[in-house]
């Protein structure tokens, strides 16, 4: 066995690999980024090494950097994780011309199912059914075009060299093919460097079924059982579950021996997953599943399969790495109860699920035996625009799939993100939805119902905003008080300016709530101040968070941030000081996200200044042009300084 391990990812898969390493005795070497000096991973890992800037181009993704890193820290062997370079062969190859074991299978069997036309015809020749379509090498788009007339339409177009869900088309009649495949194209290229695509038989009621699978290098394979990833946005993972619903033992014994076939046939060691296409019209049969591609690499998913067989993964990686046997035979491989694992993320599902980046003020899981939690962050840590803005994954188990089910939304329900919007709510609805509980599911399942999960712009909670004046009402009270001798000027929140009616006096107080104008009424009854906005009276069932000038309302997994508007501005319109930028104290820039020139929109990140290890992001406040920045990175600036001007777009 290995003594100490180099792990070439970060966020919640490098937590999640060094906690088995450290079981295992082995010494843990994080690598990290400029943006992630003080991230999670390399808190928890015994060493770490730097591998230069923030961006991944620049860090997670250079080869030269890892490998060097690990030579530095004496690394036994290097774990990649998921995503970055995880699926490169020439990374597996440096790794052992560096004399150091890659945590992975084989670069030969890496290549040959990295692309996925090759790794088609490969699994044809192997008899592993593959979905109907073309993936030669002709690639003129008259060609293409008459090939996918052949095949019938719908049909997918795909990215031999895709991941991730880039590079796709989905074409239902034969007039849309031509732009279609130009928007392919033109996407791989960018994506990949690679235009080349191939054509398929779009599988109607599509569910995503894969197999995961461990081969070591005395020749055996096996799988652990499938996982359903059928609930997907924009051909990505939202949910996860194992075993996957309709699923009988004998179709997955049919499915398994497929799996382990299409493995054999590129001669894999190590971890990975054979993705399968079902037509779930009707039910899972076993003339309706075929290969999609295969993943050399651990699954985002991996925990579902391990609550299930009580397994761990990463440990098996570990061994199989060093050269020991698989420990179990297919017979012996458990299936537990059922997993279900939802994918929590930074992102706004009201706004097209736009990633929303910044510190995580609150953050918080509730402990709950059958609930586990995977996280590469802590509150106070920050959500950067530079990766992946996954927070964490919550996998729930239970003796049913219902009771798995009701565990995660209830946990997703009692999940406290607070700073960046999340998708919580939107998780827990869906692991609500009644279709998807009775297992009447496929691959547009969210598309469908977006309305229904509340994924579109809703209008402002009034309850929340009333929640939220109600607390910066408590904090200025608290602020009077503690400076009652210090002779300040009345407040506005003191009623000062109320009126007397029937014993109560009443206060309107001009609040701005996610961005909209509102005004916030308070009654000073005799039993303490009762706060409405529109009529509606603050929220009891909300929690409320102070930080910085306004108060973040979390209700029901949504979030409405809360702070006192300045009428003067108001009146003076948004060609006042609203496109003056200040830094907010004293401090260090740390980074600058913007360049001069650059049109923003209200709300975007320009620049992040940190002053006692605490960091702050500076947003605009209104659309327009970047029409000068008076600082640079590293720069110390003073409280109130001039950081850079917005110069207001112009209303037509
Ligand atoms: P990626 O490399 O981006 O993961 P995949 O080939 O695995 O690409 O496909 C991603 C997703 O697209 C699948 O999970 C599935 O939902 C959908 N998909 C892929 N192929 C088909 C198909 N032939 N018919 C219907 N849906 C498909
Ligand atoms: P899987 O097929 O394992 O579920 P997906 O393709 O759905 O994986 O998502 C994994 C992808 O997430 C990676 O291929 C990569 O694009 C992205 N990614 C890379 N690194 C990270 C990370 N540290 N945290 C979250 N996502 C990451
Ligand atoms: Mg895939």
């Amino acid at each position: 066995m290995f003594t100490s391990v180099l792990i070439a990812n970060r966020g919640e898969i490098a937590c999640r690999i060094a906690r088995t390493a450290k079981r295992l005795g082995l010494r843990t070497i994080a690598v990290y980024s400029a943006a992630d000096a003080n991230a999670l991973h390399v808190r928890l890992c015994d060493e770490a090494q730097p591998i230069g800037p923030s961006p991944a181009a620049e860090s997670y993704l250079v080869i030269d950097k890892l490998i060097a890193a690990a030579k530095a820290a004496r690394a036994d062997c290097v774990h990649p994780g998921y995503g970055f370079l995880s699926e490169n062969a020439a990374f597996a190859e440096a790794c052992a011309d560096a004399g150091i074991a890659f945590v992975g299978p084989p670069p030969s069997a890496m290549r040959a199912m990295g692309l996925k036309d090759r790794a088609k015809a490969l699994m044809e020749k192997a008899g592993v059914p593959v979905v109907p379509g073309y993936h030669g090498d002709m690639q003129e788009p008259k060609f293409l075009s008459r090939k996918a007339y052949e095949i019938g339409y719908p049909v997918l177009i795909k990215a031999v060299a895709g991941g991730g869900g880039k590079g796709m088309r989905r074409v239902d009649k034969h007039a849309d093919f031509d732009t279609a495949l130009a928007g392919a194209m033109r996407e791989a290229k960018a994506a990949f460097g690679d235009e080349r695509v191939l054509i398929e038989k779009y599988v109607t009621a599509p569910r995503h079924i894969e197999m995961q699978i461990f081969a070591d290098s005395h020749g055996n394979a096996i799988h652990l059982n499938e996982r359903d990833c059928s609930l997907q946005r924009r051909h990505q993972k939202v949910i996860e579950e194992a075993p996957a619903p309709g699923m009988s033992a004998q179709l997955r014994a049919t499915m398994g021996q497929a799996a382990v076939a299409a493995a054999k046939a590129a001669g894999y060691v190590g971890a990975g997953t054979v993705e399968f296409i079902a037509d779930g019209t009707g039910g899972l049969k076993a003339d309706g599943f075929w290969f999609m591609e295969m993943n050399t690499r651990l699954q985002v998913e991996h925990p579902v399969t391990e609550a299930i067989t009580g397994l761990d993964l990463v440990e098996w990686q570990f061994r199989i790495a060093a050269g020991e046997k698989l420990p179990l035979t297919q017979d012996k491989v458990p299936l537990h109860g059922h997993a279900v694992e939802a994918r929590l993320y930074a992102e706004d599902p009201e706004r097209g699920f736009l990633p929303s980046t910044g510190k995580l003020i609150a953050l918080h899981f509730p402990h709950v035996k059958a609930l586990r939690v995977d996280t590469g962050v802590e509150q106070g840590d920050e959500v950067t625009p530079f990766y992946d803005p996954m927070i964490a994954k919550l996998i729930a188990h239970g003796t049913t799939r219902v009771q798995a089910l009701d565990t995660l939304a209830d946990a997703l329900d009692k999940t406290i993100v607070i700073g960046p919007r999340s998708n919580a709510g939107f998780l827990s609805r869906l692991c609500r939805a009644q279709e998807f509980r009775d297992g009447a599911f496929d691959t547009g399942f969210i598309d469908r119902n977006l309305g229904a999960l509340k994924a579109e712009p809703q209008s402002l909670d009034h309850a929340a905003a009333a929640a939220g004046a109600r607390e910066l009402l408590a904090l200025e009270r608290a602020r009077i008080a503690a400076s009652r001798d210090a002779d300040e000027p009345a407040s506005p929140w003191d009623a000062g300016d109320g009126f007397q009616l029937s014993g109560t006096r009443q206060l309107s107080l001009p609040i701005l709530a996610d961005g909209e104008k509102a005004t916030a009424q308070i009654l000073h009854e005799p039993s303490g101040p009762v706060v409405a906005v529109d009529g509606v009276p603050a929220a009891v069932d909300a929690i409320a968070v102070a930080a910085g000038e306004a108060v973040y309302v979390l209700r029901h997994g949504r979030q409405t941030k809360v702070s006192l508007r300045d009428t003067a501005a108001d009146a003076a319109g948004d060609h006042g000081g609203g496109g003056l930028v200040r830094a907010p104290m004293h401090g260090k820039v740390l980074g600058i996200f913007v360049e001069k020139g650059q049109a923003v929109t209200r709300g975007q990140r320009l620049a992040i200044i940190e002053a006692m290890k605490m960091e702050h992001t500076l947003t605009a406040a209104i659309d327009g042009t970047v029409s000068e920045i008076a600082v640079t990175v590293d720069a110390q600036v003073g409280e109130g300084a001039k950081v850079m001007v917005i110069t207001p777009s112009v209303q037509k």
